[in-house]
């Protein structure tokens, strides 16, 4: 820019560059968003990355919602030790078969060869067996339910910040129960809970349902999933609960005395949401601006920007502004004062936008002195979304406030719904499955077909059964690949 550029016009060409509009290119935009909101940064080895404190934010939000449910349906926090030794993931054929491409291996520990190498955690059902086995005894020790927030590793091919990277943040739940009847409620309980949080807090209308026996987790009966439409129309696994059986038990000897003394083995399950969840929420709201987030999940709710020409004017609306977040703030609303003067208005509107905040207040000197602001929504671009004349008189504006922020979480899902079933075709043939398939949808048909017509389906159009979803069709179905009688529809798309 030359020297005569007026600085509000730099202001505006750095922020209008930062972001790739998402109508051109989805994987560019995304990329764009994290870096410019500030969400996360690469780490130094391929796959890592570095949570910077907005994403953290984000992924608070997802704890302190996650920590209160898991809490009142009866499980306690713990935390167990990173390093598995080798031997332990061995014990489980299907989950050793499951996860040994993904193993980061320790083998020298303090400039010495270890005796035996030890795992650094891909998940930790393993070591968590191990100490339930010293713990159950009896019946009354039954059920024994825990729940950890830890990292863990999986040595990924394919990496993309959030959705799947190297070393990840999450929980990991851990039940163990008498009966089988009690375990396979416990793994529906969980991800019932997934799909509230996520139509609740970040609405995202999630498809809870069943994963297909290829796509079910390494050494489980049953996984639970809930799968989410992302804006470019690919799906994503955004939690998961398995259903254990006897599976790790078995393995390890985790039994205890019945009511009549007899020996069994006990029946579990486990059930992880990531910060895979903080890229979905990118991934659904995000539009052409860059991230949107909805109010229950957003760490600033309203950002307020004071607006002043002359320094005579600056005083005045400096301290109706901080009113104003005073009165937010005590009512309970996440509220940023963005009151530097080293930024234009207009590079902070664009700024917030940026970030996806989703109510704006602006006050300037005549909103002063007419005791009134305007209110401004993220989710409604431009003039449409910009309501002036709003009383700053404090129960006035928190009220509006928080009607709007209501508004905007249901909008959100709403739009979002809308978008998800506009782009599900209901198919009856295969035909008909890679017509929806390559036209970027996803195909929900009947499915009684075997592994390999599934490896095949895969292999030809790119999709995957995401789940035979709860809610299904009624009426006779007829398999779309073999024309056999099928109990169930199942979902395919293309995924990350
Ligand atoms: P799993 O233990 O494989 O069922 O994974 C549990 C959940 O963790 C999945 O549903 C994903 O949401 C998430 N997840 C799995 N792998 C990764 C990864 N590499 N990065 C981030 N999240 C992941």
């Amino acid at each position: 820019a030359s020297p005569e550029t007026k600085s509000s016009e730099i202001d505006r060409l750095r922020s209008d560059r930062a972001v790739t509009p998402r109508s051109q290119d989805f994987n560019a935009w995304y990329l764009d968003v994290i870096a410019s909101a500030e969400l996360a940064d690469y780490g130094p080895v391929r796959g890592t990355m570095v949570i910077r404190p907005y994403g953290y934010a984000i992924w608070e939000a997802i704890q302190d919602y996650l920590n209160v449910k898991f809490k009142e349906t009866g499980h306690s926090n713990m935390y167990f030790p990173q390093f598995i030794p080798y031997s332990f993931i061995e014990k489980e054929a299907s989950h050793v078969e499951g996860f040994s491409p993904e193993l980061a291996l320790v083998t020298v520990g303090g400039g010495k060869e270890l005796e035996e190498k030890l795992v650094v955690r891909p998940t930790s059902e393993t070591i968590v067996n191990h100490m339930f086995t010293q713990w159950i005894h009896s019946y009354r020790d039954l059920p024994l339910m825990i729940n950890q927030w830890a990292n863990v590793t999986r040595w990924e091919m394919r990496t993309k910040p959030f959705i799947r990277t190297l070393e990840f943040l999450w929980q990991e739940g851990h039940t163990a129960h008498a009966t089988p009847e009690e375990a396979e409620k416990k793994a529906k309980q969980m991800i019932e809970i997934y799909t509230r949080f996520a139509f609740e807090q970040t609405a995202i209308p999630v498809i809870p349902g069943r994963k297909s026996k290829l796509e079910t987790f390494a050494g489980a009966d049953i996984t639970y999933t809930i799968e989410a439409m992302m804006g470019d129309r690919k799906a994503l696994q955004a939690g998961t609960s398995h259903n254990l059986g006897q599976n790790f038990s078995r393995a390890f000897g985790t039994q205890f005395a019945d009511e009549n003394g007899e020996r069994q083995h006990v029946w579990q399950t486990s059930w992880a949401v990531s910060t895979r969840f903080v890229g979905g929420i990118i991934m659904t709201h995000g539009d052409d601006t860059g991230l949107m987030l909805p109010p229950k999940i957003a760490p600033i709710q309203v950002v307020i920007v004071p607006i002043w020409k002359k320094d005579t004017e600056k005083s005045g609306v400096l301290s109706a502004a901080s009113s104003v977040k005073e009165a937010l703030q005590t009512a309970g609303v996440r509220v940023k004062l963005d009151d530097t003067d080293q930024r234009t208005p207009g590079w902070k509107f664009n700024f917030w936008e940026m970030k996806g905040i989703p109510l704006r207040i602006e006050i300037g000197p005549r909103d002063v002195s007419g005791n009134s602001v305007v209110v401004s929504r993220r989710d409604i671009p431009g003039k449409a979304g910009k309501v002036f004349g709003i009383s700053m008189e404090p129960s006035t504006l928190v009220a509006y406030v928080k009607e709007k922020l209501d508004e905007i979480q249901s909008s959100l899902l709403e739009k979002a719904l809308s978008f998800r079933d506009s782009n599900i075709v209901d198919v009856n043939s295969y035909d008909e499955l890679k017509d929806a398939i390559s036209s970027g949808k996803w195909a929900r048909g009947p499915w009684s077909a075997s592994d390999a017509d599934e490896q095949r389906v895969k292999e030809e159009t790119g999709a995957t059964i995401r789940c035979f979803p709860f809610e299904q069709t009624q009426g006779t179905k007829t398999c779309l690949m073999t024309g056999n009688p099928a109990e169930e529809v199942a979902i395919f798309a293309k995924s990350y």
